[in-house]
């Protein structure tokens, strides 16, 4: 009997073909890339394209090389728009090429990362002592990959469940361990995967205390102090800090040094959200702006954000070796370990998180780190930092805008204005020009809202854009707002 008659050949029958039609992927890879700046940062996607990738269950093979043609013309035309040079929209990393070719091959050795004796859980151990390196984080502390800050928040909030909780077995015990209602502090900016990660938990979103900010959108630790008291003193047990080392809406860095300071005087886990910014750590510059960051009791930060790397890969760090395996760890037969052979191992990324399989995402963050070298990442962040600088400066001395939030980091928020708007007026026509800047695909910042205004929202983790875009960006928001208000 030949094997084909056991199962369907799911491999090519024929290598050859499957490299030629590599060889065309990479060509237009590489050409698209190369071109990306002659194309619109963003298009809508067409009512026939979206027939065609709306069709039903496909019963039958196709030939590769049509499946590919049909990605040619459907998927890569209308993509997102975060690797053209001026996008600056959310918190969107561009993209690293090097990277792509180390995703192929993390499919191609197609490795799970939960556990056992191989190459690729050594790359994820090294890429993990790179990035304390490079976060000044102690060399004993420990840490894992993962998805997204998201999935970080929750890893990291449940290591301060386990290390603060007051019992023994709060795994066993469960959430309202003994009866204790648990609390969270963080500011009114934190991001929302904080509360998310402490509903999560069973802890309760009510109990993620967001604590009123500054003028600069800096947590007041005078209103945290008394709210910790005030929970403390109602028989409540706090538990978690959350500090932001830069937020999503405008770039605020939290005095870290003072909250671990809060954190220590009263007993809590320190947690810092660097999503995008803790890459700042990498500039000599920025470091006294995030003293206290790396003597937190755990980090989380996005590799996908502002160290440019293809989606997805994020980091968490802890400061306490064990503080992800007390947490994780789980023993059942059929994942114990073996003397030797492929099963025999100290180190079980399965144990310091929630996944059991995990995608071999060190490897790109291995290629590319060492293909480019940190240095260069360093030289990328600081030249994204005074492309802001040169924005906010175009922006201030314009008479037509108006900077609404700047930051030491990489985000600024402004408007358009003209004598005489009200309020209403100006949210209605900075939408506008928004909206025409996005749908044109001339450039791609996003919005917020600050104190009720509507705001245009540039924040830079791109490694493509110059500073002539941004000078581009300044003349088109006021050309479109001049037109608006003139019609
Ligand atoms: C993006 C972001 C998150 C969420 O991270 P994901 O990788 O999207 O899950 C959390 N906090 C901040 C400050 C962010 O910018």
């Amino acid at each position: 009997m030949s094997p084909h008659e056991e199962t369907t050949p799911l491999d090519p029958p024929d290598w050859e073909e499957f490299k030629a039609l590599g060889r065309r992927i990479v060509d237009d890879m590489a050409d698209y890339l190369a071109g990306i700046r002659d194309r619109p940062v963003w298009q809508p996607v067409p009512p026939d394209v979206q027939a065609r990738l709306g069709t039903a269950l496909p019963r039958t093979a196709t030939p590769m090389q049509d499946v590919y043609e049909e990605f040619r013309t459907t998927v890569m035309p209308y993509p997102r728009g975060n690797i053209h040079p001026r996008f600056w929209g959310w918190a969107n990393g561009s993209g690293v090429p090097v990277a792509a070719y180390a995703d192929l091959l993390a499919s191609v050795v197609n490795c799970t990362l939960g556990s056992g004796e191989n190459a690729a859980m050594m790359v994820e151990h090294q890429v993990l002592e790179w990035l304390k390196e490079a976060m000044h984080w102690p060399a004993d502390g420990s840490g894992i990959l993962t998805s997204g800050a998201s999935m970080g928040q929750i890893i990291a909030l449940a290591a301060a469940r386990r290390a603060k909780s007051g019992t023994a077995d709060i795994r066993g015990l469960g959430a309202l361990a003994d009866g204790r209602q648990f609390t969270v502090y963080g500011s009114a900016q934190t991001h929302h995967s904080v509360e998310k990660a402490v509903e999560l938990l069973g802890i309760g979103g009510q109990y993620f205390r967001q604590i009123p900010v500054d003028a600069d959108f800096r947590i007041d630790t005078g209103a945290l102090r008394r709210a910790v008291r005030a929970d403390r003193d109602a028989g409540l047990h706090p538990l978690c800090l959350v500090g932001n080392a830069g937020t999503v809406n405008t770039g605020a860095v939290d005095p870290l040094d003072e909250l671990l300071a809060i954190a220590r005087e009263e007993d809590l886990w320190f947690h810092v959200d660097g999503a995008f910014g803790a890459f700042a750590q990498l500039l000599p510059t920025h470091r006294t702006l995030l003293a206290g960051m790396s003597e937190a009791d755990s980090l989380v930060f996005d590799l996908h954000k502002w160290l440019y790397m293809p989606f997805d890969v994020s980091c968490v760090l802890v400061r306490r070796a064990d503080a992800l395996e007390s947490t994780f760890s789980s023993s059942a037969d059929y994942i114990s370990s073996t003397d030797q052979g492929p099963a025999a191992y100290s180190l079980a990324f399965s144990d310091r998180g929630i996944e059991q399989s995990r995608r071999f995402r060190a490897l790109k963050v291995w290629f590319a780190l060492k293909t480019h070298g940190i240095e260069s990442f360093a030289a990328s962040i600081a030249g994204n930092i005074g492309q802001i600088a040169h924005l906010t400066k175009l922006a201030d001395s314009s008479d037509r805008l108006e900077v609404v939030s700047r930051s030491d980091l990489n985000i600024v928020c402004f408007r358009y204005v003209w004598p005489g708007a009200t309020a209403d007026e100006l949210n209605r026509v900075n939408r506008a020009v928004l909206t025409r800047l996005q749908v044109e695909g001339l450039a791609m910042p996003s919005h917020t809202v600050i104190d009720g205004k509507f705001v245009i929202r540039v924040a830079n983790n791109n490694h493509r854009s110059e500073r002539s875009d941004f000078d581009f960006l300044v003349e088109q928001v006021v050309a479109i707002g001049d037109e608006l208000v003139a019609a």
